[in-house]
């Protein structure tokens, strides 16, 4: 089994360019390619990344002087978020899918996995990066792969001509769904007295799309099919409008567009990249209706459709109407001319993504296979509403304080590995006090006003999750009460909540708090650290009596390190990983006896009977030392070189 890796970053023709990739790919190859897709950043990145973007465009492909700004202003301005996630992004994604080759869409994906690979001279896995657009060829100059496929000739000659780097550059077209590519062998011929039939994809406002069609149908050789897509009210308008014209027809959302493009002579469009792609594909000119919010970034289209001439730009329903009708002067040679372009271009587009397969297929063949060590996975336990074994994880944290990783990788990464319920329990500070102001400046800590999105986020992947992984995710938060001194410190989870809580309240308060909402209270590292990193947090015993009454639990285990009073007290116990960063995953956690149900996990946890802790050590652990045959510790393994630089993270 060969494993190939599609790494999209955001935008909408990366994901349709991937999906129909695979598609073609597990076509092609059966059973022993395997073809995964995932997404690097987050909504965050992706903005920050069409900068990066920008940037490498007029930077002249200078990518080590782009990459050192990428570094300055990853420290800087853009906080400690963004280069370091998007790269760790990056990094996470080829740990756990080992993959023996990449494909990515973009450039700033290429230079996260040169970081990742280092000097190394063999990168250990191939590379291929796919230009769709080619406006961006600048950026590609520099980004190191095995083959970079560019969809568009021109520019590829020159990619080749400037590239130092790379193994190949090719041309191969855009990868286009095969529905939409044209398979007709030649010209159909003109059925002499037809109506010359328009296809428009409305996408603009009511007035215009009104003005539009009215403009169109003032040619008594032009019958229109308007598509409206879910826009009831629209269809109904134009229903109202032009019901009485035999010539026109309007349509809601459609199924087969590949087979509507082509019943039709010509299309109207916005210069969306996909439709583009696909109408050109088909063999059809196409009229790009300039102008509204996208604009710039589709500017690319309509430089595309001008190139080559199988078409026009048109910034009003009258200047739309003007060149429908110049194309059709004098018997329609312009738009003869349109359509011989057009099918050019679609013969050199047929097949795109077929080839691009063949070219992964062939290459991943051809790749040495990673050795790989037998996986040892947790298989969740099915829910049965009987009492099973359960790998529980209750505190965690992700970017929404500390953490490295966001709230999605999270949840993949706990759910790949089979744990049943974990929380996430991101630290947050109450402003009003002096060391909260403090803390807050760090941008480590979520204030009460960041609570209702991370509440909103919190809900979204709980259902995610569950859909998933079978997987039951908490909802929680970690109170940060510090004092100046470690017995004036307390570190609170309140597990499974539903709203969030004002982290000003009294801790006592806050415990009543989370009650109120059915969830946990657990006093989070209670005791003595002895590992490295953590400030110790001993207000919860030292007044342990008092306080007694409102802890639901207390870790006998965080992370490395085991508080053995909690169990010599009798104290009711979990253990948890304190979750920051990948690495962490080698700690302690909790073994329940119950069924898979939030409130059983939680009643047994109360009860605290048939709790049990386990130190947990996935199947990756140590695995640099054995194929170094040396000694070296884990946690160097764990943490690559190229994220080493990230400081230590609290608890
Ligand atoms: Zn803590
Ligand atoms: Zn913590």
């Amino acid at each position: 089994m060969r494993d190939v890796l599609i790494l999209t970053s955001g935008q909408e023709e990366h994901h349709y360019a991937a999906r129909t990739l695979r598609d073609r790919i597990e076509d092609l190859a059966g059973t022993d390619v395997r073809v995964e897709i995932r997404e690097v950043g987050d909504e965050g990145t992706g903005g920050w990344i069409a900068r990066i973007r920008g940037m490498m465009g007029k930077k002249k492909g200078e990518t080590e002087k782009l990459l050192k700004w990428v570094r300055r202003t990853a420290d800087g301005t853009l906080g400690r978020s963004r280069w370091p996630q998007f790269r760790r992004s990056v990094a996470l994604a080829l740990d756990e899918g080992s993959p023996e080759l990449v494909v990515f869409f973009d450039p700033a994906v290429g230079l996260a996995l040169q970081e990742r690979v280092g000097d190394r001279s063999e990168a250990g896995f191939q590379r291929i990066g796919v230009a769709l657009e080619a406006e961006d060829l600048r950026a590609w100059e520099k980004v190191p792969a095995d083959l970079i496929w560019a969809a568009d000739e021109g520019p590829a000659a020159e990619l080749k001509r400037r590239h130092s780097t790379v193994g190949e550059v090719r041309f191969g077209g855009w990868p286009v769904r095969p529905e939409f590519v044209c398979r007709e062998k030649s010209e159909p011929r003109a059925r002499q007295g037809s109506p010359f039939r328009v296809l428009y994809l409305v996408n603009s406002r009511r007035r215009k799309a009104i003005r539009t069609v009215e403009k169109l149908l003032e040619n008594r050789g032009i019958r229109v099919t308007a598509v409206v897509g879910r826009e009831e009210e629209l269809k109904a308008d134009l229903k109202k409008v032009f019901g009485k014209e035999e010539r026109f027809e309007v349509r809601g959302w459609i199924k087969d567009l590949a087979g509507l493009i082509r019943e039709h002579d010509l299309v109207i469009t916005k210069p969306g990249i996909i439709t583009v792609r696909e109408i050109l594909a088909s063999g059809r000119p196409v009229v790009l209706v300039e102008g509204g919010k996208k604009a710039e970034e589709r500017k690319d289209m309509c430089r595309l459709v001008v190139r080559l001439g199988c078409g026009a730009l048109a910034d009003s329903p009258g200047e739309i109407g003007r060149r429908v009708e110049a194309a059709l002067e004098g018997g329609g040679v312009g738009c003869r001319e349109w359509r011989r372009r057009a099918r050019k271009e679609a013969w050199r587009a047929a097949g795109a993504a077929d080839r691009l397969a063949e070219a992964v297929v062939r290459r991943v063949r051809s790749a040495t296979v990673a050795e790989r060590l037998p996986e040892l996975r947790l298989l969740p336990a099915p829910v049965t509403g009987k009492k099973q074994l359960l790998m529980v994880d209750l505190h965690c944290h992700t970017v929404y304080s500390d953490g490295r990783m966001s709230l999605r990788e999270l949840v993949d990464f706990y759910g790949r590995r089979g744990f049943d319920a974990m929380a996430v329990t991101d630290h947050v500070v109450d402003k009003g006090c002096l060391i909260g102001r403090l803390v807050d400046l760090t941008g480590l800590v979520m204030t009460a006003e960041d609570l209702p999105e991370y509440f909103r986020a919190l809900q979204e992947e709980r259902n995610r999750a569950w859909i998933k992984y079978r997987m039951i995710l908490f909802p929680g938060m970690e109170f940060n009460l510090d004092g100046l001194t470690a017995k004036r410190s307390a570190h609170l989870l309140g597990v499974d909540l539903k709203e969030p809580i004002d982290p000003g309240l009294k801790l006592k308060e806050i415990c009543q708090a989370v009650r109120a909402q059915g969830g946990l209270t657990i006093a989070a590292h209670p005791h003595h650290m002895t590992s490295m990193w953590g400030r110790d947090t001993l207000f919860l015993w030292e007044r342990q009596e008092e306080y007694k009454p409102y802890i639901d639990a207390w870790e006998i285990g965080n992370r490395d390190d085991l508080f053995n009073p909690v169990g010599l007290r009798r104290l009711p116990f979990i253990a948890g990983s304190d979750f920051h960063k990948p690495k962490h995953l080698t700690s302690w956690k909790t073994l329940l006896f119950c069924e898979k149900d939030p409130e059983a996990i939680k009643a047994c946890i109360r009860e605290n009977k048939d709790v049990s802790i386990t130190l947990y050590r996935d199947h990756r652990f140590g695995r640099a030392s054995l194929a170094s045959g040396g000694e070296r510790n884990a946690e160097e393994f764990q943490e690559p070189k190229a994220l080493l630089e990230e400081g230590k993270s609290g608890g």
